[in-house]
C-alpha cells in the first residue's frame, strides 16, 4: 500500500458497535465484565484503551513494525525504554541530541547505576570503538536536534548487532514519512508524536514501535506498570494527525528547501544546518535513507552576537516564538536559552551549538510569507 493511503486508513476500522467511522474516545476508566476474568479483552484503561488500541496499531503500521505503544510523552516513550536496563548495563548514546534525553539520561538514569557513553554518531567508528560487554542499548537520533548532524542508521544497526546490544532511533525529526529505522535494521522507533504525528500543537504523546515480540511484551510491562499511558482524547487528536501527515510533510519539505536556500543566500547569514544541502557532510547518507529533508533548520547570523540572534527571535510576526516543532504553524526557537538549556553549556559549545544559533521549524504556511518574516526579522 503506497504511504497516503496507509496514514489515511491505519489503525482505524469503523466501530463495531455503531460502524462510526472515526474512532470513538473510549473515556472510561474501566470496563464491565460479564464473570470474574470473563471480558472483552479490555479490563482497566490503564492497561487497555479501544482508542489507544487503534492509535497503537496506526504507529505500527506507519513504521513498516509489528507492535506500536503509546505513552504519554516522547520522554516517557525514552523513559520505558531505559528501563529496560539494569544497573551496570552501559548506553551509547549521540553526543547532539534532544536535551530532555541527555537530561533524563544524565539527571535521572545515572544515580540508578546506568552508564552513558556520549560519542559523536555520525562517524559510526565511534560507536563501535565505544562497544563494551556491558553496552545493551545504542540511542541516536537522526537527523538531530537542532544541527541537522546525519547518522547511518544501517551502519549502527550492524554495529548493535554484532555486539548483541538494541538499536533505538528516535525518528521525530524526519517522522515515518521521510525515514524508517526498522527498515535499516534498528531494533526500535521512538516518537515524539507531539510533533510531526499530531502536527497540530494541540497534544503531548510519545511512541514505540518494534518488531520482536519478546521485546513488545517487555515494553507493553513497562507501560503499564509504570503507567505513563496517554488518555483516550490525546489518542484521538493523534489518530487523526496521521492521516495528514503524507500532505503535510510534502508542503514542510517544499517549504524548508525553498526557506533554506533563502537563508543561505542572504547577506547577514553566516552558516545554514539543513541536510538537504549536496555540500552538507551527511548528505550521502541522508539521501539513502531518507525520502525527502523536511522543514527543520537552523542557521547564525554573520553578527554572531547573542544580542542579534535574540533581536531576530523577537522580531517576527508569522513565526511564532516557542519551542516544539513539527506543527502546521511556524515555530522560531532559541535552543541555547529554550530547547537546550538543560545541556550544560559547554557541552553545547564542544557540540557546536552555539549560543547565537537559531532554530527554525518551517510549518505549512505560504512560504512567500514565511520568507518574508523572516527577511524583516533578520533586517
Ligand atoms: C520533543 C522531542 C522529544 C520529547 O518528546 P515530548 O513529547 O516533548 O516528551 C524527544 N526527542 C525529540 C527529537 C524531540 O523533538
Amino acid at each position: 500500500m503506497k504511504l497516503a493511503t496507509k496514514y489515511i486508513h491505519a489503525g482505524t476500522e469503523p466501530d463495531p458497535s455503531t460502524g462510526a467511522i472515526m474512532t470513538p474516545i473510549y473515556q472510561t476508566s474501566t470496563y464491565v465484565q460479564e464473570a470474574p476474568g470473563v471480558n472483552k479483552g479490555f479490563e482497566y484503561a490503564r492497561s487497555q484503551n479501544p482508542t489507544r488500541k487503534a492509535l497503537e496499531e496506526a504507529y505500527a503500521q506507519i513504521e513498516n513494525g509489528k507492535y506500536g505503544l503509546a505513552f504519554s510523552s516522547g520522554v516517557a516513550a525514552t523513559d520505558a525504554v531505559i528501563k529496560l536496563l539494569s544497573p551496570g548495563d552501559e548506553v551509547i548514546a549521540a553526543n547532539d541530541m534532544y536535551g530532555g534525553t541527555y537530561r533524563l539520561f544524565t539527571k535521572v538514569f545515572e544515580k540508578f547505576g546506568i552508564q552513558f557513553k556520549y560519542v559523536d554518531t555520525t562517524n559510526t567508528e565511534n560507536v563501535a570503538a565505544a562497544i563494551s560487554a556491558n553496552t545493551k542499548l545504542i540511542w541516536i537520533e537522526t537527523p538531530t536536534n537542532p544541527l541537522m548532524n546525519i547518522t547511518d542508521i544501517a551502519a549502527v544497526a550492524a554495529i548493535s548487532k554484532k555486539a548483541g546490544a538494541l538499536l533505538c532511533v528516535d525518528n521525530t525529526f524526519a517522522s515515518p514519512y521521510l525515514q524508517n529505522p526498522l527498515d535499516l535494521g534498528a531494533d526500535i522507533v521512538m516518537h515524539s508524536a507531539t510533533k510531526y504525528l499530531g502536527g497540530h500543537s494541540d497534544v503531548i504523546q510519545g511512541c514505540l514501535i518494534m518488531n520482536d515480540a519478546d521485546l513488545r511484551e517487555k515494553l507493553y510491562f513497562i507501560q503499564k506498570s509504570c503507567g505513563a499511558v496517554p488518555g483516550p482524547m490525546d489518542c484521538f487528536l493523534v489518530l487523526r494527525g496521521i492521516k495528514t501527515l503524507h500532505v503535510r510533510m510534502q508542503r514542510h519539505c517544499e517549504n524548508g528547501e525553498k526557506m533554506a536556500n533563502f537563508l543561505r543566500t542572504h547577506p547577514k547569514v553566516q552558516q545554514v544546518y539543513w541536510c538537504g544541502f549536496t555540500d552538507h557532510p551527511g548528505y550521502a547518507v541522508a539521501s539513502q535513507q531518507m525520502r525527502g529533508f523536511g522543514g527543520m533548520m537552523s542557521f547564525t547570523l554573520k553578527d554572531d552576537s547573542v544580542e542579534n540572534a535574540k533581536r531576530v527571535l523577537s522580531s517576527t510576526h508569522v513565526f511564532a516564538l516557542a519551542e516544539s516543532l513539527g506543527g502546521v504553524e511556524s515555530l522560531i526557537n532559541h535552543p541555547a536559552s529554550m530547547t537546550h538549556a538543560s545541556i550544560p553549556r559547554e557541552e553545547r559549545i564542544k557540540n557546536g551549538l552555539s549560543d547565537s544559533l537559531i532554530r527554525l521549524s518551517v510549518g505549512i504556511e505560504d512560504i512567500d510569507d514565511l520568507i518574508a518574516d523572516i527577511d524583516q526579522a533578520i533586517g
